[in-house]
């Protein structure tokens, strides 16, 4: 599609949050663009199933949710545009230009809704077997591993979610956590403990992957005495958390905290005026997608107010 000279509201990022502010924007008639360097559903779009999202007691599939968000945003007007966003950068008349490989987009307001991305282990191996066996997508790879040994790296939801997923696959499944305890909510915890397919290595780091072509075993380090093992598997998953999508943003007067995550007030506002983070990206406790909805529909609704009040809308 043809990108416009100017829009009332310009969302970075096609996930929930930015899906919601689409919504709510588009819904208040202001001219609203969604960019995103991939498709609809942001972190989502690799979720097997959520059963925590209200209104679905069956549970949904992230694509499934992703798709439905975009098209309720579509129905209110909400234009959709595949663009990776360099950075953001203050232009004549207060406007916010968005500079991109295609051009630079105008807007009145900009929603940040980037999300966040795999925390990568940082140990040899895991960037020369990254698609051969190392991999941060279960649901994408998980399929792979019929019948194989897997290592899953992490002890939070995200982690152990996996791992019960792969259970359907892998005949082993080794969770490598670095303490004796996991940061899992409880269910999954319960879900994790009962599944005799599911081992937990304690107090382990994983130190290197190896292998010839492709994973064949990982060096686990003991973090109370430094002792080191090895341990058979044919694919390792990382679920160490994540990382957020900042980086476009650097230079641009955008405070970003310590770990690189945007500071809003509670109306999502960033320290730059005209400018709304929302979502995973957004210095927050609870990364859910219905925090990120929430976030994304009040950034919208205060970027409406800050729209009529300076251009009278
Ligand atoms: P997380 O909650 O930050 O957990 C990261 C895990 O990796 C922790 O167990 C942490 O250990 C471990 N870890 C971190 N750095 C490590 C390193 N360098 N080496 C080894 N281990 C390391 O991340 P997440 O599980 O991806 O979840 C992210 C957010 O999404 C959370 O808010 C979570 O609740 C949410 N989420 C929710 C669901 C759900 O509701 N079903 C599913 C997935 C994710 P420690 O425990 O020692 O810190």
């Amino acid at each position: 599609m043809a990108v416009m000279d100017l829009y009332d509201v310009t969302v970075i990022g096609a996930g929930p949050a930015g899906l919601s502010a689409a919504l709510y924007a588009a819904r208040a008639r202001l001219k609203t663009l969604v960019l995103d360097k991939m498709g609809p559903g942001g972190t989502i779009a690799n979720v097997d199933f959520l059963e925590n999202y209200p209104g679905f007691a069956q549970g949904i599939t992230g694509p499934e949710l992703g798709v439905a968000m975009q098209q309720q945003a579509e129905k209110f007007g909400a234009e959709f545009a595949f663009r990776e966003v360099q950075g953001v950068r203050r232009g004549e008349d207060d406007l916010l230009l968005l500079a991109t490989a295609e051009g630079d987009i105008s807007s009145r307001t900009v929603i940040v809704a980037t999300g966040s991305e795999p925390r990568k282990l940082g140990v040899p191996g895991e960037g020369e077997f990254t698609g051969r066996g190392v991999s941060y997508c279960a649901t994408c790879d998980g399929a792979f591993y019929r019948d194989k040994r897997v290592v899953v790296v992490g002890g939070g939801d995200s982690a152990i979610t996996e791992a019960l997923f792969l259970t359907r696959f892998a005949s082993r499944v080794i969770v490598v956590h670095r303490r004796d305890q996991l940061r899992a909510t409880k269910v999954l915890q319960d879900r994790a403990f009962a599944n005799d397919k599911i081992d937990f290595e304690w107090n382990a780091v994983v130190k290197s992957v190896l292998g010839e072509d492709k994973v064949e075993r990982v060096l686990l380090g003991d973090v109370r005495d430094g002792t080191e093992r090895e341990v058979a598997c044919d694919g390792v998953f990382v679920y160490i958390g994540n990382d957020p999508n900042t980086a476009f943003l650097r230079g641009s007067g955008v405070d970003l905290d310590d770990r690189g995550y945007i500071p809003t007030d509670e109306r999502m506002r960033s320290n730059i005026p005209g400018l709304w983070a929302a979502g995973d990206v957004r210095a927050k406790s609870l990364r859910q997608v219905v925090t990120a909805v929430a976030d994304g529909a009040v950034a919208a609704v205060d970027a409406e107010e800050y729209i009529s009040q300076r251009w009278g809308h």
